[in-house]
């Protein structure tokens, strides 16, 4: 089982995918948790690529080609194996990420959002997840949690705007597949509900 964790900076994804992978593994399931950007070897040098603020401009699609590296390899090396095994596997940010980001945040057009929606799909060889979690705030609230900026963070709020927007657009589009938090919520009711959602995801 594939479940997901995403929303905008300071939302909590990854406070709530530690606490779901306490909750599963003490259930005896083996969890494994992973992360993008960076999770792999070559992950983590495109990681510190796309988001130091040495960095500077980049072109939409430089940007969205490296978020896709990042992917691949976090699919091939990681996301596979692991569900090959069994495992259930956690990850704090996944495709989603990217058409929010990369897609709405950059505001490229429709045709390029379908270009950049399917190299993400080429990228990970089209996985997608059983459960994606959408952990949604306020992109100011979030923001404010932070004190360093990376080149991200630093967009104006009408980026991050879109952002949540486009994360709410893609959730509204397939409730089968998506749980909406408000991540304002205690942080001990935010992972009871998201394992109360999964749990028939997980019987046997
Ligand atoms: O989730 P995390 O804080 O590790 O993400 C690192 C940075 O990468 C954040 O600023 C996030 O906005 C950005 N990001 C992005 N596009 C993605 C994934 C993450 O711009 N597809």
């Amino acid at each position: 089982v594939f479940v997901c964790f995403e929303g905008g900076e300071g939302a909590g994804k990854s406070t709530q995918s530690r606490l779901l992978r306490e909750a599963l593994e003490a259930q005896g399931r083996e969890v494994v948790l992973t992360f993008e950007p960076g999770d792999t070897p070559v992950g983590a040098q495109l990681r510190r690529i796309v988001l130091s603020p040495e960095t500077g401009d980049l072109s939409p699609r430089t940007e969205a080609l490296i978020y896709a590296a990042d992917k691949a390899e976090h699919v091939h090396a990681l996301v596979q194996p692991a569900l090959a095994r069994g495992a259930v596997v956690v990850t704090d940010r996944y495709v989603d990420s990217t058409l929010a980001y990369q897609g709405a945040g950059r505001a490229v057009t429709d045709a390029d959002l379908a270009e950049v929606e399917r190299v993400a799909r080429w990228a990970t060889q089209d996985l997608r997840p059983h459960l994606t979690v959408v952990l949604d705030l306020d992109p100011a609230a979030g923001l404010a949690r932070f004190e360093g900026r990376d080149r991200i963070e630093a967009e104006g709020p009408q980026f991050h705007e879109r952002v949540r927007a486009a994360f709410l657009r893609m959730a509204a589009a397939d409730p089968e597949r998506y749980l909406v938090l408000d991540a304002r919520a205690p942080v001990d009711e935010i992972a009871a509900a998201v394992t109360d959602r999964l749990a028939p995801l997980l019987a046997p």
